[in-house]
Parts: structure tokens; C-alpha cells; sequence
């Protein structure tokens, strides 16, 4: 499919407008470097108009009924679904990911979208019984008011949407920074709003820099919360430039993921959930499994089998059907990788397939690093503690089982986690003290669904969740509502014998 390269607008008050600035940027094709799109830099004056007008749509918004704005949610899921192999097509050119994983982006987005429309009809509060006699006791959720939802680009449609959803559908409004090597598709996501039906200034869409648009938007004193997925750093800096306003910001951030196998594993599975999950979305998932732990008694088979594996997986470009592994973002994120090669080697560690960024042919125009496998890594090296953020997992040795949960649990993330044992106790054992907000047994660590939470312990975030009804706590405020219908001055505990 071609995409045709053209200029695009930012989204204020439901008018598709210019920059101020008058000033652009390109969103470009990580696998050969092709030209997509040219999108504005905002300024803070155009972020000033983005919030004014989801201030000001917020009241009418907030006041319609929630079934009524789940419909608008529904109808934007429908048409998800209509446009989903275009949509995963447009992101395989713009961000990379082989096209199975693009519309596996483009389908959370459509589950989050519809369990939200869903929750138009539920938006469950309390009704508990009170102390008193004729008294009625409940809970209700309240809007918050405006919203700021600043993504990251790995997942272009999908993130967006897990924070785009429920804060519409708890009946706040929307200012939506997004990533800017990833403009098109969440501006994709914008537009089937609109097209859904979503009144004027509800959502609005600022394109431009993280340090000057996303500051903007994320500092400005008219925005009630942060909603952030993105790297620890900036996660770090929003809070910091956000404390004084005693905003509520939530983050989703790194991750140190973790495969333990045991010695009595199913092998071929646990190999296959290991190449999944480390060198899926060419190792750019926050869930990604950077890290391998395995009992002595099959380390060696593992490494060995785990190498080979890595050597035999054919990069390229994603809209080919034969590429397993797509490119890494930009030229800084190759880098980056790369230069974890150094580190690695001065860690002491063992290289065993990897290591280089790769070339030849159908690779030219584009970023590509080879799959990267380290064996005999000491838990605390660099490559075992530091994201990366790309095809490279660290293999670490354990004695014992409670040896590999205690290197699991050493890192200062705490996102994602997984096992491989066929001993029930022993699942259980790790699934109570594995300290991640995800855990899985008998699969790799990628693979969230979107009706549980989703989201780290540690330095993974800040104590909230995306996905499942829990996300809902991030956009709503809770209301306690007492009615006496006594007809007397009842003094709650003070009226207790
Ligand atoms: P960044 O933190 O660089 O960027 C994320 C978003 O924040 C982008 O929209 C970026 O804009 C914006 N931004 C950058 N600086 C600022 C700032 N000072 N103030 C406000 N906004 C800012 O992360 P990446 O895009 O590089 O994403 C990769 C990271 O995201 C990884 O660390 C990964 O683990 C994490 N991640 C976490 C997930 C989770 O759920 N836990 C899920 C997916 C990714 P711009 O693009 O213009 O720079």
C-alpha cells in the first residue's frame, strides 16, 4: 500500500490547524528511511489553545451520560476494525514492527477500545451498608477535567489508546502529545475519533518535542493529570517539574524483564517464549525479557539452543512476510544498543550471537542490529541491570530455584516477569514472590491483555496502572456520598456504645 506524504495538522477545538510556528518535522520509515509525513512543531502558545479548548469542552462532555459517550467509543472500535490491516500497515512503515506484531498493536487498541465503550455501562462505584440506621452509604467516580497523554512510540496505536479511552469514557477531556517518531499513526487514532463522532475539543493532539511540546503540556497549570508511558528518565523530569503543582501523574516506565527456566522446563517451549519475547518488536517493549535466568542443570542446552536461534532469525524490512525481526527506531536508539557491545565485554560477560549492527543486503537505508545473546553474566553487570531497549538478552546462572528468584528480583525495575517449570509449587512459589506487576508461568514476559492492569513495581512507575478497570483510578476521583434520611442529627461513630 502506498502512503501518500503530505503535510498534517494539529487537532485544537476540533479544527485540524497549522503550528504557530509555522515550523515542521518528519516522521520517516526506520527499515529504509522513506519519507511519511511532515507534522507541525507546536509551540506553547498552541499547547495554550489545546488546553483551552479541552477546558472548555469538558463540562458538556462530562455531563453527557456515560452509555452515551461509550457509544462514541464503540463506533471508533468499529471502525478500528474496518481499518486494521491499513492501520498496521502505515505502522510497519512508521515505527518498524513486522506486520503480525502491527496488527497485534492495532487490535489492542481495538479490544481497549470497545471494553471501554463497555465500561460506559458500568463505571462501578460502592453501595455499602452504613453505621447508622436510615442511612444509605456509596462511592461514585468523578472526571478529573483535562487530561495529558504523553506515548511513546513503540506502540503507536495501542499505548494511545489505553490512555485515550478510559479517560474519555470517565468523562474527562484530552490533550495527546505523541511521540515524535510516531506521529501518523496516533494521528490515525485521532481522525477515527472524530469520524466516531466525538464532539469538538474533547481530544486535541499537539505535535512537537518531547522537551518543549511535552513539557508544555505536561507542566501546564491547566492540565488536572499526566498520564505517561515513556523511558524512566523523563518520567522522572515530568514529576519533578510537576511537584509543585501537586499534579497527579501517572507512569509507565522501563523495564528489566526476567525468563527464569528451571531444570525440569519443557525446553522447546521455553526456547520459543525466550526468542519471542526478547527479540519480538526487535527488543523494544517495555515487557521485553532482557534477561535470562537458568538452573545449572540445562544452562548450558539453553545458551546453545537460545544462540542458535538468535543467529538464525532473518531481519529486514517488517512488510515482509518472510522477516522475523524488523529495525530499531532511529539511528541514536542503534547507538545506544551498540554501544552496550563495550559494556558488555568489560562486564566479563560471554558473547554467543549478536553483537554487531548488521548490514547487507535489503538492509540499506535503515537501523538494524543483529539479535544479541550474552551467556555467563554476573546478575549485577551493566547488561543485567540497565535497559537497553533492543535484540540483546543477558543469560545469567543460577544454583537453585531460590537462587533465581533472588537474581529475578535484583534488578530495579519491576515490569514484567516469567517461568518456565512444570512443578506447580514451585509456579506458585514464584508467582507470589516474583516482584513484578505482570507475571507469567509457562510463557515468555510479553503478551499483556487489556482487561487486567498493566504496569511495574519499583522504578517501573509510580504506584499506578494502565489497562483493566484499574486504569480507571488514574482518570477519576472518588466521590463518598452519604444520605441520612433519618430525620435526626446521627453522629456516625460518636453515636457507637
Ligand atoms: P521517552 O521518555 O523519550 O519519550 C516518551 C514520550 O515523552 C514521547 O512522546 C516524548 O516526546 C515525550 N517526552 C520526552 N521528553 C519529555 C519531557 N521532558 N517532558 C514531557 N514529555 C517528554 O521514551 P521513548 O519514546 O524513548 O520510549 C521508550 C521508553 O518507554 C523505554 O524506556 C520503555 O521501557 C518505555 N515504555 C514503557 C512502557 C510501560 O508501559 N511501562 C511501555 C512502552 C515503553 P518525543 O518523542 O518528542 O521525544
Amino acid at each position: 500500500m502506498a502512503v501518500a506524504t503530505r503535510t498534517f495538522q494539529n487537532l485544537i477545538g476540533g479544527q485540524w490547524v497549522d503550528g504557530s510556528s509555522g515550523e515542521t518535522f518528519d516522521t520517516v520509515s526506520p527499515a529504509t528511511g522513506e519519507l511519511l509525513g511532515t507534522f507541525p512543531k507546536s509551540t506553547r502558545d498552541d499547547v495554550d489553545r489545546a488546553v483551552a479548548a479541552a477546558r472548555e469542552a469538558f463540562r458538556s462532555w462530562s455531563l453527557m451520560p456515560a452509555p452515551r459517550r461509550g457509544e462514541i467509543l464503540f463506533r471508533a472500535a468499529e471502525i478500528l476494525v474496518e481499518r486494521k490491516e491499513d492501520l498496521a500497515q502505515e505502522m510497519t512503515r512508521e515505527m518498524g514492527k513486522v506486520l503480525a506484531e502491527a496488527r497485534g498493536d492495532v487490535q489492542e487498541a481495538i479490544d481497549m477500545v470497545y471494553f471501554m465503550a463497555g465500561e460506559g455501562r458500568r463505571l462501578v462505584g460502592e453501595t455499602v451498608p452504613a453505621e447508622m440506621p436510615d442511612k444509605f452509604a456509596m462511592s461514585v467516580r468523578m472526571p478529573v477535567g483535562v487530561i495529558a497523554c504523553i506515548t511513546p512510540w513503540n506502540f503507536p496505536i495501542a499505548i494511545p489508546s489505553w490512555k485515550i479511552a478510559p479517560a474519555l469514557i470517565a468523562g474527562n477531556t484530552v490533550v495527546f502529545k505523541p511521540a515524535s517518531d510516531t506521529p501518523l499513526l496516533a494521528l490515525r487514532l485521532a481522525e477515527i475519533l472524530q469520524e466516531a463522532g466525538l464532539p469538538d475539543g474533547v481530544l486535541n493532539m499537539v505535535f512537537g518535542g518531547g522537551s518543549d511540546v511535552g513539557d508544555a503540556v505536561a507542566t501546564h497549570p491547566d492540565v488536572d493529570v499526566v498520564s505517561f508511558t515513556g523511558s524512566s528518565w523523563t518520567g522522572r523530569e515530568i514529576t519533578k517539574r510537576t511537584a509543585d503543582q501537586l499534579k497527579k501523574v501517572t507512569l509507565e516506565l522501563g523495564g528489566k524483564n526476567v525468563i527464569v527456566v528451571l531444570n525440569d522446563a519443557n525446553l522447546d517451549l521455553a526456547i520459543d517464549g525466550i526468542v519471542w519475547s526478547a527479540f519480538g518488536t526487535t527488543g523494544q517493549r517495555c515487557t521485553a525479557a532482557s534477561r535470562v535466568v537458568v538452573e545449572e542443570g540445562v544452562y548450558d542446552e539453553v545458551v546453545e539452543r537460545l544462540a542458535e536461534r538468535a543467529r538464525g532469525l532473518t531481519l529486514g524490512n517488517g512488510l515482509e512476510d518472510s522477516v522475523e525481526v524488523g529495525p530499531v527506531i532511529n539511528d541514536a536508539a542503534l547507538q545506544k544498543i551498540h554501544s552496550y557491545r563495550e559494556v558488555g565485554e568489560a562486564d566479563g560477560a560471554r558473547l554467543v550471537a549478536g553483537g554487531n549492527i548488521a548490514t547487507g543486503a535489503g538492509l540499506e537505508g535503515g537501523h538494524f542490529y543483529e539479535p544479541t545473546v550474552w551467556a555467563d553474566v554476573d546478575p549485577n553487570a551493566r547488561i543485567a541491570q540497565e535497559e537497553i531497549f533492543g535484540p540483546v538478552t543477558a543469560v545469567i546462572k543460577a544454583r537453585d530455584f531460590d537462587h533465581a528468584i533472588e537474581i529475578a528480583n535484583g534488578v530495579d525495575f519491576g515490569l514484567s516477569s516469567a517461568i518456565f517449570t512444570e512443578n506447580v509449587n514451585r509456579a506458585f512459589v514464584a508467582m507470589r514472590d516474583l516482584y513484578t506487576g505482570i507475571c507469567y508461568i509457562n510463557a515468555g514476559t510479553i503478551g499483556a491483555e487489556i482487561q487486567l492492569p498493566f504496569g511495574g513495581t519499583r522504578d517501573t512507575g509510580n504506584g499506578h496502572r494502565d489497562a483493566g478497570v484499574a486504569c480507571l483510578d488514574n482518570f477519576t476521583e472518588w466521590k463518598s456520598v452519604y444520605v441520612d434520611y433519618s430525620g435526626t442529627l446521627q453522629r456516625a461513630q460518636i453515636d457507637h456504645d
